[in-house]
């Protein structure tokens, strides 16, 4: 059975790897499907998909929104119509409340004689910058020596150099997803702080179409729990590396840490779901 990725980040968002490079590794590795999931945005999707169609690899649209409920949490939408007008203005909402954010982080750090400018991260990382970007930058500076130190001392919750940005509810996530004809998919639950069974039946609640159950931060037993919940559920299947690149250099296209293996088939009974449901 042929394996696919249906979790990547590409430069559109904290990725080091264009979008049609990702696409290239994806085609190098024999993967069959590749979507692109970049946090916030879908901009690097229509340069993935022509790389696609010129190496012959399948790719899906997609994107992964940081949300709250009594923690962090993720959700991944996939097959979403890129072009959506209610979806579009939320993006436009969200860089604008990042760039609000990443200033003041950046004045701080200015402040403290780091050499950084906004404008230059703007010009150089795109649209949608993050915390990832500005660890960037502290290892740049000398002040880090990898983004989990830069995490770790400067911008995780709580550190000197951490302001919070506004986030959406699971719910809203969820609507926006569907709104703009996707398929709304809990990324990663075991990376919840909290009790995971009360995170997936509060997303069954509202109106989750499936669970990513092979992820590079679960170990085996947690694949395999996640796999029996959405079969007796009756939730889709999804998994993904969550592929960033040198940013995140133990993380491989496809595999993961070496336990990430998704079939072919789960993207098929996506797509046979949504013919279903008349999408
Ligand atoms: P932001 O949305 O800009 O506040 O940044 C959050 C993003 O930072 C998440 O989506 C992750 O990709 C990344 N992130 C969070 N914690 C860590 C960590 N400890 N190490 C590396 N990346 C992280
Ligand atoms: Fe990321
Ligand atoms: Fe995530
Ligand atoms: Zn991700």
């Amino acid at each position: 059975m042929p394996l696919i990725d249906l979790h990547c980040h590409t430069t559109g968002s904290d990725g080091t790897f264009t979008p049609s490079e990702a696409v290239s590794l994806a085609k190098e590795l024999k993967l069959a499907a590749l979507a692109i999931t970049d946090h916030d945005t879908v901009e690097a999707y229509a340069e993935a998909k022509s790389a696609g169609d010129s190496l012959g690899l399948e790719i899906v649209p997609g994107i992964e929104f940081g949300t709250k409920y009594l923690g962090s949490v993720h959700i991944l939408g996939f097959y979403i119509d890129t072009g959506n007008a209610e979806l579009k203005e939320e993006l436009d909402y969200i860089v604008f409340d990042r760039d609000n954010r990443n200033i003041q982080v950046i004045k701080k750090m200015q402040a403290d004689g780091i050499n950084c400018s906004y404008s230059e991260m703007k010009q150089r990382f795109g649209k949608v910058i993050g915390r990832p970007h500005i660890a960037q930058i502290l290892v740049e500076a000398g002040l880090a020596v990898s983004t989990r130190d830069a995490f770790d001392r400067f911008v995780g919750k709580g550190m000197k150099y951490y302001l919070p940005r506004e986030t959406m509810s699971v719910e809203r996530a969820i609507s926006l997803i569907k709104n703009a004809g996707g398929t709304a998919v809990l990324a990663h639950p075991f990376e919840f702080k909290g009790n995971v069974d009360e995170l997936i039946s509060h997303c069954i609640s509202l109106g989750i179409d499936g669970i990513e159950c092979r992820h590079s931060s679960h170990n085996a037993e947690q694949m395999e729990y996640l796999e029996q919940l959405c079969d007796k559920a009756g939730l889709l299947k999804t998994g993904g590396s969550d592929f960033h690149g040198s940013v995140k250099p133990d993380i491989a296209l496809g595999s993961g840490k070496g336990q990430v293996s998704v079939p072919y088939s789960w993207l098929e009974e996506i797509k046979e779901s949504r013919l279903r449901q008349g999408l």
